[in-house]
């Protein structure tokens, strides 16, 4: 899909407003390829402006042309000559509508008290359009998939080494670099054992893995501005037959999971697969978050799968299958893959073995 198409699905949902006020700044990235961590666009019936200030205008038109896209940048050299420019350029629009979930009080209040125009709350406008990923996101999306395996691989073996949480992280961080990922999707997650292991986004630290201990890696890249979110499960030495029933339960409730995604599927009802199989092993008040969520421009997107979401999955939605079971004085399980909805169900961009039990040598399946 081009930027072209992208901005006019946005006009499409301009309902009752006349131009939209974007203020999230993934949001004018994906609309327009201009990435500056300063700026606001406008996107009217006929033209999109970007304000930005001094530091980045050539960027921003830069990016804009890059991306095959036409509009225009306001360059502002302070807040309020930005805020300047906003007014000037938006003077008889009407209602311009703004991102009520991205704007704070205080700039609410700014663009209130200047803009001559009507303003109105709106939501997930662009997101709407940002949660469906074109063939140029997916294949930067497994790409940065395909670097995690690998980095994931080669690291794996270590786990046995008697190395600290740290020292994982820092291996694979620095692989995934070397393989091409401009660096970590999100902070790379090493939990070992009876207590990090049990807390569902446990930081490394210098706690040794040890013989024995349930390891949990949540490891992902980053390339083009996409990331990768992908989870695995090692048992260092032989497993307890806990942690082997455990492994295969909260396996199978993954395997379900990922069986079960395709257009159609209300999120909450891909929630219920996982969540029932780790339930009626009576193990439900361990699986203690949501099953999964959508992965972009942003490691945590819409569409997000948990009890509550009504969402419907789309073909083209990226999303995880991620449940897992915690509890302190045993550690933690989860299992994640990235899927990317098709219109006969799912493709599985995450390519890490699952081999139960989950050994920390290269897997064999
Ligand atoms: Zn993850
Ligand atoms: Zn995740």
């Amino acid at each position: 899909m081009s930027l072209v198409a992208r901005v006019a699905g946005v006009r499409e949902r301009l309902d009752g407003i006349d131009a939209l006020l974007v203020t999230d700044l993934t949001n004018i990235r994906w609309l327009t390829g201009f990435s500056g961590s300063n700026g606001w666009a406008v996107v009217t019936p006929d033209r999109v402006t970007i304000f930005t200030d001094g530091r980045y205008g050539v960027q921003a038109a830069q990016q804009m042309s890059a991306a095959g896209f036409d509009g225009e940048v306001a360059v502002g050299a302070t807040g309020g000559a930005m805020l300047d420019e906003l007014v000037a350029r938006t003077r008889g629009l009407g209602r311009l509508g703004f991102e009520a979930p991205h704007v704070s009080y205080q700039q609410h209040g700014q663009f209130a008290a200047t803009v001559a125009c009507t303003l109105v709350a709106t939501s997930g406008l662009v997101e709407a359009g940002r949660r469906i990923k074109d063939d140029t996101e997916i294949a930067a999306i497994e790409r940065a998939c395909a670097i995690a395996d690998q980095a994931l691989a080669e690291v794996a073996p270590a786990l046995a080494d008697g190395l600290t949480e740290a020292q994982v992280r820092n291996r694979l961080e620095l692989r995934m670099r070397e393989l091409g990922a401009s660096g970590p999707s999100y902070d790379t997650i090493v939990a070992t054992g009876p207590r990090n292991g049990a807390l569902p986004h446990h930081r490394p630290t210098d706690t040794v893995i040890e013989e024995g201990h349930l390891v949990v890696v949540d490891v992902g890249a980053l390339v083009d501005g996409y990331h990768s979110d992908m989870t695995r499960t090692f048992v260092v030495g032989e497993p307890s037959a806990q942690q082997r029933e455990l492994y295969e339960l909260v396996l199978a409730a993954q395997v379900a999971g990922v069986a079960a995604v395709a257009p159609g599927l209300v999120a909450r009802d891909l929630d219920g697969v996982c969540r029932g199989i780790i339930a009626d092993a009576g193990y439900g008040d361990w699986f203690t978050h949501g099953t999964g969520h959508g992965v972009g421009l942003l490691i945590h997107e819409d569409p997000f799968v948990n009890k509550a979401s009504d969402v419907t999955l789309q073909v083209g939605d990226v999303v995880t299958v991620e449940p897992g079971v915690y509890r302190e004085g045993f550690g933690g399980i989860r299992v994640e893959d990235l899927v990317v909805v098709t219109s006969n169900g799912c493709r599985v961009l995450t390519a890490s073995a699952k081999d139960s039990p989950c050994p920390p040598f290269p897997p064999t399946t």
